[in-house]
């Protein structure tokens, strides 16, 4: 049997837990294939390695680094605590250099796992892979799923164990290029599917995937099962616990993944597999939410008379290189909801601009602070009553809902409220759903 395990950030932060990562990968010997974070935070209010590195990108021609200077620290003490034969200066000192000659942030980004896999190969006594050499992106930054398979598949298959560090790959000018925030999950996946493994086990902080935020709802219930489509969807809409893209890898082979906690091992954790039969019926799996988005709203009277009037907005945002999370529209009026992410600097004028152009409409108006809930479960499908449901909770605890979105494949219903009534409204939703 072969198990490729990924341990993130939490699980790396210091010796105690690092000691304790290796106590899980030596208490069972198909754990073969390891993916490391960079170091996360210790404590509440403490760095995390990866911020550091984009601070310390910012900070390259400044006299003073103070971020790289807190970074050499954390490493050189990781290294002596563990009283490891490894010279981490030298390693430190090459990250420094290359992030004062590089010209993108995402070299800087990845010498946190970089340095983390180096530090853990040498605890272990197996090889370090260097991501660069088996991680391929295409000269537009896009995954190259095919080439790297083939390289994963052959540089695995007559490895006995290898530490590998997640989050980055490189381009075909040899050029460092990340995963959105996050990605060490999908490297984990990548090496599952290269190394034909049996199960992925994704190693990190809770007792696996939970029906609601734990840092929102105390102690709620933990899904046994999920699947990789209920994943995507609550992963996508905030539950971060696993990066959303990282069952692409998977599918192709029908791997399961398995969320463990480092600090409960003999916690089951969730697993997370394409078909989850027939836990399918379950109603609502779990709830997910984000804040941060904007919506933009049109009226025009007769909209639905106008002849591609949808297509004409949707190009100023294509034009404006900007993506849409939902369009809700009723027969005058049309909304987008952006991602606020999306719309630095002068964006969000010059769309409205340019829309106000394009569309001749009576009234725009943009609103922001909104957050996003998705209520997700494969069993919502043709069963009724769930949307009334969601109704119910949040008009008795007086949460105005402003927008409401039904999913193609039934399998969530996404509403729109104010960001101050995100984390209510999540509360009066666990109680209808869970309690
Ligand atoms: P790692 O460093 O191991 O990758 P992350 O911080 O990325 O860990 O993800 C684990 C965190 O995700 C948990 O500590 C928890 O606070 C948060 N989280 C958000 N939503 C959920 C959820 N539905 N279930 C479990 N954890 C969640
Ligand atoms: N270290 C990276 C981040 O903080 C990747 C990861 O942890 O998965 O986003
Ligand atoms: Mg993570």
């Amino acid at each position: 049997m072969i198990k490729v395990c990924k341990f993130g950030g939490t699980s790396m932060a210091d010796k105690k837990s690092i000691e304790q990562v290796v106590k899980v990968i030596r208490s069972d010997e198909d754990r073969r294939f390891v993916v490391v974070s960079a170091p996360g935070k210790r404590f509440s209010g403490d760095d995390k390695i990866t911020d550091l590195l984009y601070q310390s990108f910012n900070e390259r021609f400044d006299d003073r680094q103070p971020s790289f200077d807190k970074i050499k620290e954390r490493y050189i003490s990781i290294v002596k605590e563990l009283a490891l034969d490894i010279d981490i200066e030298k390693y430190l000192y090459e990250a420094e250099q290359g992030i004062e000659s590089s010209r993108t942030s995402d070299y800087a980004a990845s010498r946190g796992e970089y340095l983390c896999a180096l530090i853990f190969a040498n605890i272990l006594g197996w090889q370090f892979i260097d991501a660069a050499d088996i991680i391929k992106f295409n000269s537009k930054g896009q995954f190259d799923s095919e080439t790297t398979n083939d390289l994963v598949s052959a540089r695995l298959k007559d490895a006995n164990n290898a530490v590998i560090g997640g989050f980055y790959g490189s381009m075909p000018d040899g050029a460092i290029k990340t995963f959105s925030r996050g990605g060490s999950d999908i490297t984990g996946s990548i090496i599952a599917r290269g190394a034909k493994a049996d199960i992925y086990e994704n190693w990190t902080d809770v007792n696996g995937f939970m029906t609601a935020d734990p840092r929102i709802i105390k102690n709620p219930i933990p899904i046994d099962v999920l699947s990789y489509d209920e994943l995507r969807e609550l992963s996508y809409m905030g539950a971060s616990v696993l990066h959303p893209d990282s069952i692409f890898p998977l599918r192709y082979s029908n791997i399961p993944i398995n969320v463990r906690n480092t600090f409960e091992p003999e916690n089951k954790g969730t697993t997370i597999v394409n078909d989850v039969g027939a836990m399918g019926a379950r109603l609502v799996t779990g709830i997910a939410g984000k804040a941060g988005y904007v919506s933009i709203f049109i009226k025009k009277s007769m909209m639905n008379n106008e002849l591609g009037f949808a297509r004409k907005v949707l190009s100023v945002l294509e034009n404006n290189g900007v993506s849409l999370e939902h369009v809700p529209t009723g027969i005058d009026t049309m909304s987008v909801i952006i991602d606020g992410n999306e719309l630095k600097g002068d964006k969000e004028h010059k769309l409205v601009e340019e829309i106000m152009a394009s569309t001749g409409p009576d009234r725009v108006e943009v609103s922001k602070n909104l957050a996003l809930i998705a209520i997700v479960g494969q069993g919502m499908a043709e069963k009724i009553g769930t949307a009334a449901k969601v109704f119910n909770a949040l008009c008795k605890h007086e949460v105005n809902i402003r927008m409401i979105d039904q999913g193609s494949s039934e399998m969530n219903i996404i509403i729109g409220v104010a960001e101050s009534d995100l984390k209510k409204s999540i509360v009066a939703l666990y109680e209808e759903f869970f309690n």
